[in-house]
């Protein structure tokens, strides 16, 4: 795998979490924040923690922060420092610029700037978290566009010693079956219509909204 430069712009738990996690994976990492305890706290967590004002042209600057392959922007709260950071760093032609938005207004600012992703992970993960309340067979759900998604669930006992085309889930809902995972680690990427659903299966589905909203209800219905 080819090693990435990352920077990360605030060191919060959405921003610490990214800057971590990229370094586990082998990645060199800049964490910057405004706050000296953040940057201690990160100092062995990173390749390198300093301390600087992300709105601040000239500490970006002296980081040599335009030479990153991707900046992430992790500053909540503080709106107009969010803004003002990703403005800086798009000026300064980062080629992929990935920011955390805290409403919808401020996601619309950072789109016109010309960000490459706008993410907005507590409304995700409240989504994500909604879904598997409907049915605790439901373990994620995923949204590929506003319109397509992906979902997945434990097959429920009704599905269990079907085969796909028995369950025919695409004909009664519209929906694709892309994967099935048995076990820790088997995974069938390419399921036939004569494979068979065990017990404690996943299935990975993909679909249009409104389609797996029916199979959703279906499925709730289900595990009542
Ligand atoms: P999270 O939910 O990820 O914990 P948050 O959305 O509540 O974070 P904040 O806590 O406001 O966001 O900001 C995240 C981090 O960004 C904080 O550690 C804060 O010190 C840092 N920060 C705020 N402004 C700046 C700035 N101008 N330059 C650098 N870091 C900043």
């Amino acid at each position: 795998m080819k090693q990435k430069q990352y920077a990360v712009l605030g060191l919060g738990r959405f921003g610490g979490s990214i800057a971590t996690s990229l370094y586990n994976m082998g990645h060199e990492v800049l964490a910057i924040d405004i706050n000296e305890d953040k940057v201690q706290a990160y100092s062995n967590a990173v390749s390198q923690a300093v301390q600087a004002d992300s709105t601040d042209e000239k500490a970006l600057k002296a980081l040599g922060i335009r030479n990153f392959s991707v900046v992430v922007v992790a500053i909540g709260q503080d709106i107009q420092a969010s803004i003002m950071a990703s403005l800086i760093v798009k000026e300064m032609g980062v080629k992929h610029i990935v920011v955390k938005a805290q409403n919808d207004l401020h996601g619309k600012v950072l789109e016109k700037i010309g960000v490459d992703r706008v993410v907005f992970p507590e409304r995700d993960m409240g989504a994500r978290v909604a879904h598997n309340l409907l049915s605790p067979n439901i373990i994620d759900f995923i949204e590929l566009s506003p319109e397509y998604s992906i979902l997945e669930f434990v097959a429920t006992k009704s599905m269990v010693g079907k085969s796909l085309i028995e369950l025919n889930i695409r004909a009664k809902y519209g929906i694709n079956i892309m994967a099935i995972k048995s076990g820790k680690n088997k995974i069938n990427v390419a399921p036939m219509a004569t494979d068979v659903v065990q017990e404690d299966d996943v299935l990975v589905v993909v679909g249009h909204k409104e389609d797996l909203k029916v199979f959703e209800g279906k499925m709730a219905d289900d595990s009542d």
